[in-house]
């Protein structure tokens, strides 16, 4: 029930998600060790019964929902009922606010870094990004100045790169961050819609160099369920629409900054989104004689339905090292990016065993433990001490995975 307070009378501080704020991303129910966060159709909720403050889910939230607390009498801690009907949170009673002293996490559970296979932190030479300058309560306001298909007309999925424009705002993004989109109108029970979050896919000067704007990589969901409400949303919006947005999040899926330092990014579909904003920050800035290395191993089913195939492979073969995986090209074997990992394996091994090296797994959730277990087997095979590399990569913010 989140931490227990000494005060005589049986107060508890109870974890809480904020529904304004949660971009639904099912990052924290994932993280949390003792499986005291679920779910329904609108809100993520935390199980007073279940949760032991261990707090292993409040670093990899995006957004800091995750990190709210209200001391409430332990005979009337909310249920998940409750909170699965909330549209904000409630208020904290003045009358139990006596102000405690909270363990910052429970000694006898894991605390994050225990709990999640990438780094809680960014890279040493990170640029330092603004979170959260945008909320529900007081968002920005982008204008649609491009809304092109990505993936080929004949192709099934429709892929769009979308650039918002945020004209006289301060909007200021890194590479690796996401921004969160309010899609109009009201679900089925006649609740706002919530946020939905999208990587962002251009630099941190803009999808054009020196403008106000960003770009986003948007596939369109066609789920008869209530998902797909914002892709559609975002797929269909034309030049001079004005959308409503929240953000910036993420302070540690961020790039480094340090000339010699080399990119190991793999990703899937639209996952390609923020190793397209790195790549296009370096190839931006290659004329500086930056010397660090960029390898990419992207998968899709077809190459029609790669994004950004054109421009990818019309980049410079000694700029970016690209490995492409297609798993389902006609009268071809099914290849998944760890397969190509394999075959690239002592190229792999030696930018892993690089000091300088940063991974970046961005995509399909499904791909996550293939690739975690590529990864650790390439290390093997080339004699490298995976879990002590492992340890180092995530402690030094050189392992950043990010998959739904
Ligand atoms: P997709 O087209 O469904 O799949 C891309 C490729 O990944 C396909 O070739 C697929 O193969 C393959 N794949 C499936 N399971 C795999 C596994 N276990 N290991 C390795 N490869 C696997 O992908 P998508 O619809 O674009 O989805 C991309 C994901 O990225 C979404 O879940 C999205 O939420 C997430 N994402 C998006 C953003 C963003 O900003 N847009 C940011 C972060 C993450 P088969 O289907 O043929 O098996």
């Amino acid at each position: 029930m989140g931490a227990h307070i000494e005060t005589g009378i049986d107060i508890v501080r109870q974890h809480l998600i904020d529904p304004e704020i949660c971009i639904r991303c099912n990052t924290c129910e994932e993280t949390c060790p003792i499986d005291a966060i679920t779910h329904d159709g609108v809100n993520y909720v935390v199980n007073a019964q279940v949760c032991n403050g261990c707090i292993a889910c409040v670093p990899p939230c995006p957004t800091g929902a995750i990190d709210n607390w209200r001391n409430v009498l332990r005979s009337e801690a909310y249920s998940i009922d409750d909170q699965f009907g909330w549209d904000a949170l409630p208020a904290q009673h003045e009358e139990i606010n006596a102000p405690v002293e909270v363990p910052a996490h429970n000694d006898e559970a894991p605390v994050a870094s225990d709990t999640v296979g990438g780094s809680t932190v960014a890279p040493w030479s990170a640029a330092r990004p603004y979170v959260q300058l945008y909320t529900h309560k007081a968002p920005a306001l982008a204008t649609v100045v491009g809304n092109f298909r990505l993936t080929d007309a004949a192709a099934p999925s429709d892929i769009r790169h979308i650039v918002l424009d945020f004209g006289a705002l301060p909007f200021p993004v890194l590479e690796g961050q996401s921004i969160g989109i309010l899609p109009p109108g009201t679900s089925a029970d006649g609740r706002a819609h919530h946020a939905r979050q999208y990587s962002i896919a251009s630099p941190r000067d803009g999808e054009r160099p020196g403008y106000n704007n960003l770009s986003l990589t948007v596939k369109r969901v066609q789920h008869e369920d209530g998902n797909g409400v914002c892709s559609n949303y975002l797929c269909d919006l034309k030049k001079g629409d004005v959308v409503t947005v929240i953000g910036p999040f993420g302070n540690t899926f961020l790039m480094p900054n340090h000339p010699d330092s080399h990119l190991l990014m793999i990703c899937t579909g639209t996952g390609s989104a923020p190793m397209r904003a790195m790549t296009e920050y370096r190839r931006r800035r290659r004329a500086t004689g930056e010397t660090g290395k960029l390898m990419l191993f992207f998968g899709a089913r077809t190459r029609g339905e790669l994004p950004y195939f054109g421009p990818l492979m019309s980049l410079p073969k000694d700029f970016i090292d690209t490995n492409l995986a297609f798993s389902r090209t006609p009268g071809e074997a099914k290849r998944y990016v760890q397969d190509v990992m394999r075959e690239r394996a002592d190229d792999v091994a030696q930018l892993l065993g690089d000091g300088n090296t940063h991974v970046y797994v961005c995509g399909l959730r499904g791909m996550e433990d293939g690739v975690m277990q590529t990864l650790e087997f390439i290390a093997r095979s080339h004699s490298l001490d995976w879990p002590a590399l492992w340890e180092r990569l995530r402690r030094e913010g050189r392992l950043h995975l990010e998959t739904y």
